[in-house]
C-alpha cells in the first residue's frame, strides 16, 4: 500500500471513492471501497504511520460529523477528547497497537460538534506484502446507549446488594440469639438449622460481597492501601487459612528468596485466597496444590499449581470475565458464580501486574499473577 503522503495516498481513495458512486467496481480497490462503505454503521479509517488520517468512510462522517475532505491530512488526535490528548493517548495508542498488532479501543470520543459518544472498537496495524508498518486502521462503533444501560444496570445491583445489607446482618444477629437459646435448651435438630443457616449466610455475604467489588471496580473506586510485606510469610498465612476451611488437599508451598512486595495486602491476599479455594474446589480431593513464589528482575511471580480439571484453550480466556464458568464446572455440580477470577485480575491489574493461566485438560492448572516490585 503506497505511503499516505497527504495526495497520493487519499486522492487514490478519493478516486476510488467516485468509481463507486458511478458504479464501477473492476478494481480491487474499488470492490473493497464499496464494502468499506457498505459498513456505514461503522466508522472504518487509515492513518499513515504519524497518525495523519488517510481515508475515511461514509460510516465515519456518519459517526464523527465530517467529511472526508476535512479530515484527511488531519491528525487522528481530532477525535480524541482534550483530556486524553493532555494523557498522550492517541500516540500511545497507535504504538500499542503497532507492538501487539491490535489494541481494543474503548473510550469517549468526540465529534466535530464537540458532543462526546461512548466508541468501542479495535485499531489494526496497516503493513503491507513485505509485512513494512504502513500505518493503521480503524474500526469503531458508537455504543453510547449500551455503555448507559451497562451503568444503570451496575448502579443497580451496587444499591440492591446495600440495601441486603441490613436485613443480612439482621438475621445473623436473630441466628446468633436463636443458637444461644437451642444450645441451652439442648435442641439438637434447632442447632444443626441454625449452623445451616449460618452456612447460607456466609455464603449470601461472600455474593454480596463480590458484587460490591465488581461495582467497585466498574466505577474506578477499588481503592488500595499499599503496605511491604514479606512474600513468604504473607503466603503462609493465606495458606493456613484455607487449611483451615479445607483439609482434603495436599497444600504445599515451594519457598523462594526472601522478598518484599508493596501491594495491599487484604487485596491480594483475596486473590490468593481465591485462587487456592479455585485450585481445591476444581481438583479431587486427596490431590496436590502447590503455591510457588519466584521473582525476575521486575516482578514478584506467584503461581498455584493444581493437578484438577483442567481448563480448555478455548475458555482460558473467557474465565477472567464476570460471571463466565467454564463447561466442566457446570458439569461436574460445582456451586460457583463466576466472579472470582474477574475480581482478582481486577485487583491485580489495579497494582499493574498480570495474571494468566496455563492449563491441560485432565492434567490440570496453574494460575500466576505478578505484581511489579518496588524498592523502599
Ligand atoms: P467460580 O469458581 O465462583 O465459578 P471464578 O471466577 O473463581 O468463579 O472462576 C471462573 C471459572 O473458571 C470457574 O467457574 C471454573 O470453571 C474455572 N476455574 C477457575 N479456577 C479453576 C481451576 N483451578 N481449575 C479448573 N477450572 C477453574
Amino acid at each position: 500500500m503506497p505511503q499516505s503522503k497527504k495526495g497520493k495516498y487519499s486522492s487514490r481513495l478519493s478516486n476510488t471513492r467516485k468509481q463507486g458512486t458511478h458504479g464501477s467496481f473492476r478494481t480491487h480497490e474499488g470492490f473493497y471501497r464499496m464494502m468499506i462503505e457498505s459498513l456505514d454503521g461503522q466508522s472504518i479509517f487509515t492513518t499513515d504511520k504519524g497518525g495523519v488520517i488517510s481515508s475515511w468512510n461514509s460510516g465515519s462522517e456518519k459517526l464523527f460529523g465530517y467529511k472526508e475532505k476535512e479530515v484527511i491530512g488531519k491528525n487522528v488526535s481530532l477525535i480524541f477528547t482534550p483530556e486524553d490528548i493532555k494523557k498522550n493517548i492517541p500516540k500511545k495508542e497507535l504504538k500499542e497497537a503497532k507492538k501487539k498488532d491490535k489494541v481494543v479501543e474503548e473510550r469517549n470520543h468526540i465529534r466535530k460538534n464537540g458532543s462526546l459518544f461512548w466508541a468501542s472498537g479495535l485499531i489494526y496495524p496497516l503493513r503491507d506484502e513485505k509485512k513494512v508498518h504502513r500505518g493503521f486502521t480503524f474500526i469503531l462503533i458508537n455504543r453510547t446507549e449500551e455503555k448507559a444501560f451497562d451503568k444503570r444496570k451496575d448502579d443497580f445491583i451496587s444499591t440492591a446488594t446495600h440495601e441486603l445489607k441490613t436485613p443480612v446482618m439482621s438475621i445473623r444477629l436473630f441466628a446468633e440469639i436463636v443458637e444461644q437459646q437451642t444450645k441451652k435448651m439442648g435442641d439438637k435438630i434447632g442447632l444443626e438449622s441454625v449452623r445451616e443457616l449460618n452456612i447460607q449466610l456466609d455464603r449470601l455475604t461472600a455474593l454480596m460481597n463480590y458484587l460490591l467489588d465488581v461495582a467497585k471496580i466498574q466505577q474506578g473506586k477499588l481503592k488500595l492501601e499499599k503496605t511491604f510485606f514479606d512474600v513468604s510469610v504473607f503466603i503462609h498465612e493465606v495458606i493456613t487459612v484455607v487449611k483451615g476451611i479445607s483439609t482434603g488437599h495436599i497444600i504445599r508451598f515451594t519457598k523462594s528468596t526472601p522478598k518484599e512486595m508493596y501491594a495491599d495486602r487484604e487485596r491480594i491476599s483475596q486473590v490468593l485466597t481465591n485462587l487456592v479455594s479455585n485450585a481445591i474446589k476444581y481438583s479431587e480431593k486427596g490431590t496436590k496444590v502447590i503455591v510457588k513464589s519466584t521473582h525476575d528482575k521486575k516482578n514478584i511471580i506467584i503461581s498455584i499449581q493444581d493437578f484438577g480439571f483442567g481448563i480448555p484453550k478455548s475458555e482460558q480466556k473467557l474465565i477472567f470475565s464476570r460471571f463466565y464458568r467454564a463447561n466442566s464446572a457446570i458439569e461436574n455440580n460445582i456451586s460457583g458464580i463466576g466472579l472470582g477470577l474477574y475480581v482478582a485480575i481486577q485487583i491485580v491489574k489495579a497494582h499493574h501486574g498480570k495474571m494468566w493461566v496455563k492449563s491441560a485438560v485432565g492434567k490440570g492448572s496453574t494460575f500466576y499473577f505478578s505484581i511489579p516490585i518496588k524498592t523502599k
